[in-house]
């Protein structure tokens, strides 16, 4: 298994299994699959609503013998209606009970958007809580010192764009060790990964198929490439990002699609083939975060 050195010395697993939209009755089995042939990263979140699940399988995987619990590499998330620094570390006891673990190995603060306590998906601006109340740093602060009470392992943040990561860096006294982010051949995001890379934060590259939609697989320079060596077009994807160093957390519930996924460690592409794939460019996002847009957020800020 391939890892990525995190800035604090702990090791993540290249390749991880995504949860989103893996739904209660299928996820449970997907766990077991992927710890059996071999992934040791799941990447979950509360709003995802299948940690209960999830945490019967990790469960079932160690008691059987499938894997050992330091073996494991485990993220979860900080959903936005818990941003409010008393409501962190219930938010992820919340978390370690469901997936029944007493440390994560990641903890992402999920987005960098506030939400009322209780609200799973905003509706109206009165659903929001402004940055000006809560500002990022402070939710941020309090998962310093759960870090600190060793709870979680390392400490890290989602959707952080280039200008809210660069503030946060000014502000935090332990600095993010994973920003977690959009990234595919549509949605590259050069400027963040650099920056990422000059400040030792290790990039974990979400929906990196495109989230089900199959227009990045059906591309041209992908299929040729898939043909010529023999790989599938998913395949393809996830080495390409490898391949720079990235983290990649494809989410599937289908063995056959779990396992092709896993095996793409092997697959390498020659230097042309990723200059091909990186001409594909187009800062196209499937994951656009409209459904935060309510009082003070925009588009423009959520992103920036
Ligand atoms: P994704 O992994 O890019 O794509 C998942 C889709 O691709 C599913 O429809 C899956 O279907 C299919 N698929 C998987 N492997 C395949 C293969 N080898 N060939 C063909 N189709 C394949 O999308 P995602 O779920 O949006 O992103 C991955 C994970 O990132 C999520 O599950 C979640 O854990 C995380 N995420 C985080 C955030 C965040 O805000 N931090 C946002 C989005 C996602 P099957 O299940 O049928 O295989």
């Amino acid at each position: 298994m391939k890892t990525i050195d995190l800035d604090n010395d702990s090791k993540m697993p290249i390749i991880g299994l995504g949860t989103w939209k893996a739904s209660a009755g299928e996820v449970y089995q997907a766990i077991r699959w992927a710890i059996k042939l071999g992934y040791q990263h799941i990447d979950c979140a509360p709003c995802y609503g299948n940690e209960d699940e999830i945490g019967q399988a990790i469960h079932d995987a160690i008691a059987e013998g499938d894997i050992k619990r330091e073996q494991l590499f485990i993220t979860s998330k900080l959903w936005n209606d818990n941003h409010a620094p008393e409501d962190v570390m219930p938010a992820l006891q919340k978390t370690l009970n469901a997936l029944q673990l007493d440390y994560l190995d990641l903890f992402l603060m999920h987005w960098p958007v506030a939400q009322k306590k209780g609200v799973m998906l905003p509706e109206s601006a009165d659903d929001m809580v402004s940055l000006s109340e809560i500002p990022l740093e402070m939710t941020w602060a309090e998962m310093e010192k759960i870090q600190q009470q060793g709870l979680v392992e390392s400490i890290g943040v989602s959707n952080f764009g280039v200008k809210k990561l660069q503030a946060l860096l000014e502000k935090a006294e332990i600095m993010p060790s994973v920003n977690q982010f959009e990234h595919h051949p549509y949605l590259q995001q050069p400027e963040l990964v650099d920056l990422c890379r000059k400040n030792n934060i290790a990039v974990t590259a979400y929906s990196p198929l495109g989230s089900g939609d199959r227009s990045i697989e059906n591309e041209p320079v992908i299929l040729e490439i898939s043909k010529r060596l023999k790989a599938s077009p998913a395949q393809v994807l996830l080495a390409w990002a490898m391949q720079q160093g990235i983290a990649v957390i494809p989410k599937s519930v289908n063995l056959g699609h779990i396992k092709e996924n896993f095996e793409a460690q092997s697959l390498v592409l020659d230097g042309k083939d990723m200059e091909d794939i990186a001409k594909l460019d187009k800062n196209h996002r499937f994951i656009d975060g409209k459904a935060f847009v309510f009082g003070d957020y925009t588009i423009e800020n959520i992103w920036e």
